[in-house]
């Protein structure tokens, strides 16, 4: 539950572009525009709360001691959330319950007061970036080793490189320019060039082994802790993600670490080091020059940390394009079926090419700008050099350098330009990694809705389930289900009915705890669900579908997905029971086929048998059924009720049914309208009720099906 209720909007009360802010706080509305309180008001003065549309903007609006009352103004993008916040404001007046706004609302970042990016929980221009690369290091710990090693390698590597300008020097001066050189000693300075690459090039090749040891398994760590948090999170946490988000986070989004810490990475070590070393022989070596070559290099810097924001967000801004763009793809290929029976081709290639043309165009400014800055920065870090050469010249012509001398300073600066420049391109692959390391901390750092249970007692289940003034909604401030009580008997067989929206699917979401109840407790054999530990409660409940999803793998694989331990022959047994047997034994590859995507297509009633066989593996007291015998055929059916029986046979089973006939076995049934139990008995018993729901809803399923029959 929220513990504060926020709704920022961004109009002035005279129109302008502001940052404004409604807080609820200790039983008042208070308003503030840029930071400037504006009015606070008793919520028990506000009545009639309205949000109206009008042209280009909008108004939340409200009766305050009967006069009326503009509580804010904002652009039409703000409408819906000032809806939400309507009603979220509405519930705390009439029942004193904070409740969090709506989850699509744009929270806001709680420094800046802007809104945070879609799909985010960060906000790009407070984000603290040194903490989020401190805080990858030190994920990186294990990994640390390896990697630094290869590092090292790589910089003594370099350093062996560094000693060829000194050798050049030698060769040039020593021998060649002072004419008392010999071939042997030629020969001899040849070769220790050679020596000092080869080894350099072999020292380099372990180098790249230990660092893309270290990166790749510093990725796939970070790929299995989202993946697991994925797993671990709330149904309502995750119905905010789209698929194609969470995938590219967990895939795409490791990879770019991997990719920077093997392609760029590994120089820190090397750059600082020869920036270190190289620098010290330059001012060894004639210090004025070497002034000469540092002092541009803060003229990049500067014009580098200016830019470092700008870049920020743009690549933030691409990687959310790029999110979209996955989504819909996946939506897509997902919903393929439907898009093909509706012929909406070229309608989805239009709409995918719309969000690919946006992101190209982003991408590209954004390398663009890039392409612009970056020969700007490398031309000031390396404008030093002109000035070296000109110098030196005069240098050499008054007698105060050599040739050779120049010629090796010159080559060091070759090497001390690389760190440099190096570092000049380092923003753009930073803000890339930088938003990349975001998104996946952003998964890890969700709190679950649903938390894993605090005391976590694994008690031995008999079944019985108990609803005790239950009220839930999946936003709080709009209950679905309200102060429902209901004690189910263990091996009782309770059928769910009422019309469609009414709360059936939430109530048997409750009992499997995909989400927690807002007021009330939901109970097994006297314990609150929430301290039942998560494994004990699933494994002590069978669930069948109207849609059974398979995974792809053989039919074998998709039943021991129930028990992996159980044994071929329990395997086959359960699928006896649930008539799924002899179907099997017909496919290609009976027990072997495959299914799934790609695999061999099995029918409803055939996946909805598979579901059975499952459940009966489980063995499990309580039963759930939703819509599990709808829209399959006669025959079909008969042989699934048949399977039901046994399975349901002793255990607590909440059965919905669209077609009420199929619930006549039940025990008791319980009549849902309007999110409160309207109606609880048997068959018979409602049936006696002139006006009863329950009766109605027969009467008309029965009309329905004379209709057809004529
Ligand atoms: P029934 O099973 O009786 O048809 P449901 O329990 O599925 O009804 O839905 C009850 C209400 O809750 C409906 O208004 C529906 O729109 C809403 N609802 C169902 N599932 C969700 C969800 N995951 N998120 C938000 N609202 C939901």
């Amino acid at each position: 539950m929220a513990d504060q209720l926020i709704f920022a909007f961004d109009l002035s009360f005279e129109g302008t572009f502001a940052k404004g802010e409604l807080r609820v706080e200790d039983g008042k509305l208070c308003c503030a525009v840029d930071g400037v309180p504006q009015y606070a008001l008793p919520v028990s003065s506000l009545t009639g709360l309205r949000v109206t549309g009008d042209v280009g903007c909008g108004y939340l609006e409200a009766a305050v001691d009967g006069k009326p009352k503009i509580l804010a103004r904002m652009t039409t993008g703000r409408l819906r959330a000032a809806g939400e916040f309507q009603l979220a404001l509405q519930y705390y007046i009439d029942t004193g319950e904070l409740s969090a706004v709506a989850d699509d609302t744009p929270r806001v970042c709680p420094t800046c007061g802007r809104p945070y990016p879609e799909n985010s929980t960060t906000c790009m221009y407070c984000v603290k970036t040194g903490a989020v690369f401190l805080r990858a290091v030190r994920m990186m710990r294990p990994q640390m080793k390896p990697f630094l090693a290869g590092c090292a390698l790589v910089t003594l590597s370099n350093l062996l490189y560094s000693l060829t300008p000194k050798l050049n020097q030698l060769l040039i001066d020593g021998e060649l320019a002072s004419g008392s050189g010999t071939v042997r000693t030629v020969l001899l300075l040849c070769g220790a060039m050679l020596l000092v690459r080869s080894v350099g090039e072999t020292l380099y090749i372990f180098a790249a082994r230990f660092i893309n040891r270290a990166g790749s398994a510093f990725a796939a760590g970070l790929r299995h802790d989202a993946y697991d948090k994925v797993q671990r999170l709330s149904m309502a946490n995750l119905q905010r993600k789209t698929s194609g988000d969470l995938l590219k986070r967990i895939t795409q989004d490791t990879q770019t670490v991997r990719e920077f810490l093997i392609d760029q990475g590994r120089f820190f070590l090397e750059m600082v080091v020869v920036f270190v070393v190289v620098g010290t022989i330059l001012f060894l070596q004639n210090w004025k020059l070497a002034l000469l070559v540092i002092v541009p290099a803060p003229v990049a810097l500067y014009i580098m940390t200016v830019i470092w924001d700008r870049i920020n967000l743009r690549y933030e801004k691409q990687w959310r394009l790029f999110s979209k763009s996955n989504s819909i793809l996946h939506d897509i290929i997902s919903g393929i079926r439907v898009v093909k029976a509706f012929g909406s081709e070229e309608r989805e290639i239009a709409k995918f090419a719309a969000v690919n043309r946006e992101l190209a165009e982003v991408s590209a400014s954004n390398e663009r700008m890039w392409a612009r800055l970056f020969p700007m920065i490398t031309f000031f870090v390396g404008i030093g050099e002109f000035f070296v050469l000109y110098f030196g010249g005069k240098m050499i012509l008054g007698r105060e350098l050599t040739t050779g001398e120049l010629v090796e300073f010159t080559m060091y600066i070759g090497y001390i330009y690389e760190p440099m420049r190096w570092m000049t391109g380092l923003p753009r692959y930073l803000a890339d990694v930088l938003t990349s390391l975001l998104k996946i901390f952003e998964i890890l750092d969700e709190t679950p809705e649903v938390l894993p249970a605090e005391r976590a007692l694994k008690p031995e289940i008999r079944g019985a389930i108990a609803f005790d003034h239950v009220t839930f909604g999946y936003k709080t401030y709009e209950p679905v289900l309200r102060d429902v009580s209901l004690d189910i008997r263990p091996g009782e067989m309770i059928g769910l009915v009422g019309p469609s929206g009414t709360g059936k699917s939430t109530l048997i979401n409750l009992v499997m705890r995909l989400y927690d109840v807002t007021r009330g407790r939901v109970t097994i054999d006297g314990v609150d669900l929430r301290d039942i530990a998560g494994e004990t409660l699933h494994e002590n409940i069978g669930v069948v579908f109207q849609e059974n999803f398979l995974f792809a793998g053989t039919i074998y694989d998709n039943l021991a997905y129930a028990r992996p331990e159980a044994s071929p022959d329990e395997i086959i047994a359960a699928a006896k029971i649930a008539n799924a047997h002899e179907f099997i034994t017909k496919l290609p590859d009976a027990y072997n086929t495959q299914v799934g995507e790609n695999g061999y297509t099995l029918s409803g009633g055939e996946r909805q048998r598979i579901a059975i066989a499952r459940a009966i593996l489980r063995d499990p007291p309580i039963l759930i059924l939703d819509e599990a015998t709808s829209s399959l055929d006669v025959e079909t059916e008969a042989q699934i009720q048949e399977a039901l029986g046994r399975l349901i046979h002793g255990r607590t089973t909440i059965a919905i049914a669209h077609r009420l006939a199929t619930l006549r076995g039940a025990d008791r049934l319980v009549v849902l309208e309007g999110g409160r139990i309207a109606e609880c008995g048997s068959h018979a018993e409602l049936m006696r009720h002139p006006d009863g729901v329950y009766r109605r809803l027969v009467l008309a399923q029965l009309q329905t099906q004379s209709v057809k029959k004529e």
